[in-house]
């Protein structure tokens, strides 16, 4: 079946067709029928450079042998135990030793389920109830963030879904990104915040990039005000080096949580930091958390296969930058938009500057966007398909996969 009629059973069957909103492309998604490397190829036949690369998870793109190869080894020995496995904590040690930060963490099943975890650990450690996120951060699809952008610090958080109870978002406030003055402010009004919770790259809308000593900022500011500083590295974990953000930028966060690129394609998240927060998790302490397929055998086998491989790779982290930023020289001074940058990942904005944080990515022209999509999709280009996806490259997309991309981007600018 063609992608067309498979969308048009879909449609009947699943909410807007699709298992996750950002995939319903209009007028209908291609389907895939498999990958391999840096490419997906499509039940039409055709084959596509893959930027999405699942959101970010596939830093070693599809397939890989040593990946797959560890998949099949746990396969043979069953999937699933509800008991401790060996490798819990020796990949537990190689994340504590990666991440200066984090002394103890929790295998949970997705990145939503490990802010959800370290936000409720926020509030148990320090008896609090506010927690603070950044305007535009994105955090995964639970109540306590799914709130509305613009809706501004001093105002209590409005819902931002049908759903959720405007009595829980309330205890939700938002600053602007790369603002510390308001998060400053907000925290000298408000003795009642247990946490920010923070991408230290808004990868979500972006990437957008913190300025200069940011972040250091919003270390201090939390600091001095006793509240828990959450660095949601979901995305940038693994992604922009071992150890992330907070090892790049060389910040000390108490919490941090991670997903993505840490189970090798396979559904997982975690959260850990600091010995004595941590210790406040059950059962070694009050804060209750619990999943049937947290620590799974497959997800924790494939991850730790993709982080050993990181690290046995390091210089790859230098060709990612390299390959990336040539696409970066090719695309600078088209068009009328900006492009964004760190490591490998990237954006091209319908916006005349860099967008600094959330009101101003709002400007960008998204009508434009997704005619610049089509027309990269038909030069076999995949890209998010949104003006507030990140774009990322993979440590298999080739010199030509790189020039393949420059090209389509500076004819379809
Ligand atoms: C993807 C993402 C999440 C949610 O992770 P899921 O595994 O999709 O639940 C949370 N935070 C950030 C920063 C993310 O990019």
């Amino acid at each position: 079946m063609k992608s067309r009629d498979l969308f048009s059973d879909a449609m009947h069957l699943m909410p807007g067709g699709v298992s996750s909103p950002v995939r319903a492309i209009k007028p209908y998604p291609f389907y895939t029928s498999y990958a391999s490397g840096s490419h997906l190829f499509t039940v039409d036949g055709k084959k596509l450079i893959d930027c999405c690369l699942a959101y970010g998870p596939m830093i070693l793109g599809h397939g890989h042998p040593q990946i797959q190869k560890a998949i099949a080894t746990q396969l043979k020995n069953g999937w699933l135990y509800g008991t401790p496995i060996p490798i819990e904590p020796k990949f537990a040690r190689l994340i504590t030793n990666d991440h200066p930060s984090i002394d103890m963490i929790r295998f949970v099943s997705s990145g939503s389920e490990a802010t959800m975890a370290a936000l409720r650990l926020a509030r148990g450690f320090t008896g609090k109830k506010d927690i603070v996120k950044i305007e535009g951060g994105f955090h995964g699809a639970h109540d306590a963030v799914l709130v509305k952008a613009g809706s501004g610090a001093t105002t209590l958080g409005v819902p931002d879904s049908a759903g959720v109870l405007a009595d829980v978002v309330a205890h939700t406030r938002q600053v602007p990104f790369n603002d510390p003055e308001s998060l400053e402010t907000l925290l000298a009004n408000n003795n009642d915040v247990a946490a920010l919770i923070i991408e230290p790259i808004l990868g979500n809308i972006g990437p957008i990039l913190p300025e200069k000593n940011y972040l250091k900022e919003v270390r201090s500011i939390t600091r001095s005000h006793e509240v828990l500083l959450i660095f949601d590295e979901v995305i940038t974990g693994y992604r922009l080096g071992i150890g992330g953000a907070q090892v790049k930028f060389g910040i000390n966060p108490d919490l941090t949580t991670l997903g993505k690129i840490i189970g090798g394609g396979l559904p997982i998240g975690a959260f850990g930091g600091k010995k004595e927060i941590m210790e406040q998790v059950a059962p070694s302490g009050p804060v209750y958390q619990a999943g049937t397929f947290s620590g799974n055998p497959l997800s924790l086998t494939a991850g730790f296969a993709t982080l050993q491989w990181l690290h046995h790779h390091p210089k790859m982290y230098v060709k990612l930058d390299e390959m990336s930023r040539m696409i970066e020289d090719a695309v600078t001074d088209r068009g009328n938009g900006s492009f964004v940058r760190l490591g490998s990942m990237f954006k091209y904005f319908f916006r005349n500057k860099p967008p600094r944080n959330y009101s101003e990515v709002k400007e960008c022209d998204t009508g434009i966007f997704n005619q610049f999509w089509m027309r990269m999709l038909k030069r076999g280009i995949f890209l998010p398909p949104s003006q507030f996806e990140t774009n990322f490259l993979s440590v298999v997309h080739s010199k030509q996969d790189t020039e393949t991309i420059a090209w389509a981007y500076q004819s379809c600018l």
